[in-house]
């Protein structure tokens, strides 16, 4: 069976990496010359709302998937005409715009900070009234690893502080958030399918604990040491359970939360695979790009379960030696074919084990000797 996967950065070539040994093959809508996809399978190499490359992409095609969330809404709508297309173009469009995300988490009663929407300097004075400082102005759309921000400490005129973000933005429609003063980040992966009777079947993995470095993931934990007795695990369960059936979602999703007095906060929905789930691959029975790939062409899930613990270093700017990666036991090194960059993501590090407290101290020692260029 074929697969269409648009965009051709590392997770479709993790996906690739997944779902060719289930007799997949693959086609990506990939518009940069060089892409870590690009030996995983065709590539159709054009923009990606560009009519005639979409024809060649979706021709003879079974099923396709995206693998970043700024994909154009009005591509998933055409793709979805025309086969099917998984998650649907309806998670794109809520996931593409903050204010839409947050909005529909509260209205599912998934607790969220205060938020007020900005498109106009008439806006500023109320949204600061409703949401306080300190507080954080992003972008509605197209932010990502933290870019497209400005945080507003408490100071004597919040109103002119924001308007003088709001317009180091570019004057484009933002959200302003209140800023949460967290104790750790959390994600939770989960993926959905329709069963075949009718029903749905959703698998979680564990709970991830994340640290970030220059707003980008620096660290994924499991199990998350900030859920010792598992309850944030379950609250977490079944917020993202009643999002996905919400959403009539197929596929692998991630929802991003704040740990902040003993609950969580909903802080960002991605409809697709996860930098936070990319232990999932050595450090779960099933990793999230097999399940999601199982998920999107009808297959039955694989187990979700984890093998002991994990924690997933990024490799960011710069290679690491190798050498050195693979001399500490347990580690499995995953570097995606694209040359280093500052602030580019090159690679990431899982390291497993039985038991997490013998973890602790190789994930120490693996850290120190890793390179971070951000
Ligand atoms: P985001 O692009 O929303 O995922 O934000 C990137 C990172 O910035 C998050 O992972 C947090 O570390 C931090 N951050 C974002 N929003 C807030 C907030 N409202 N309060 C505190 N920290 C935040």
């Amino acid at each position: 069976m074929k697969v269409g996967v648009v965009g051709g950065g590392q997770l479709g070539r993790m996906l690739g990496l997944a779902g060719i040994p289930l007799g997949m093959q693959f086609r990506f809508l990939e518009p940069a010359a060089e892409c870590p996809a690009a030996r995983l399978g065709e590539i159709i190499r054009t923009p990606y709302d560009d009519p005639d490359g979409l024809e060649r992409f979706a021709q003879d095609l079974g099923f396709a998937t995206y693998e970043f969330e700024n994909v154009p809404v009005q591509t998933a709508r055409w793709l979805e005409e025309r086969v099917s297309l998984a998650p649907n173009s309806r998670a794109l469009e809520v996931a593409q715009d903050r204010v839409r995300e947050k909005s529909m988490l509260r209205d599912l009663g998934i607790p969220v900070q205060a938020f007020a929407s900005i498109s106009s300097v008439g806006e500023i004075a109320a949204a600061v009234e409703r949401v306080g400082l300190p507080a954080v102005l992003k972008t509605r759309r197209m932010g990502y690893d933290g870019k497209g921000q400005h945080v507003l400490r408490e100071g004597s005129d919040a109103a002119a502080a924001v308007q003088h973000a709001w317009e180091a933005l570019g004057r484009v429609p933002c959200i302003l958030e209140a800023f949460v003063p967290f104790d750790a980040e959390v994600s939770q992966v989960a993926v959905r399918t329709r069963r075949a009777g009718g029903g749905a079947h959703h698998a979680f993995w564990s709970l991830t604990q994340n640290e970030h470095r220059n707003g980008i993931l620096w660290k994924s934990e499991v199990p998350a040491p900030c859920d010792s007795d598992g309850s944030l695990g379950e609250l977490a369960r079944t917020h993202v359970a009643r999002l996905m059936d919400d959403l009539d979602y197929v596929g692998v999703i991630a929802v991003e939360f704040f740990v902040s007095r003993g609950t969580l906060l909903a802080n960002e929905i991605a409809p697709r695979v996860h930098n936070s789930g990319h232990w999932t691959i050595d450090g779960a029975e099933t990793s999230q790009f097999e399940n999601h790939l199982r998920a999107v062409t009808g297959l039955p899930l694989g187990s979700t379960a984890a093998h002991g613990a994990s924690v997933m270093f990024n490799l960011v700017g710069k290679l690491p030696l190798s050498s050195r990666v693979l001399s500490q036991s347990g580690a499995h090194l995953h570097l995606y074919g694209k040359s280093a960059r500052t602030g580019r993501k090159v690679g990431h590090v899982t390291l497993t084990a039985q038991d997490p407290a013998g973890l602790q101290q190789s994930a120490a020692e693996l850290a120190a000797a890793l390179p971070w260029d951000a």
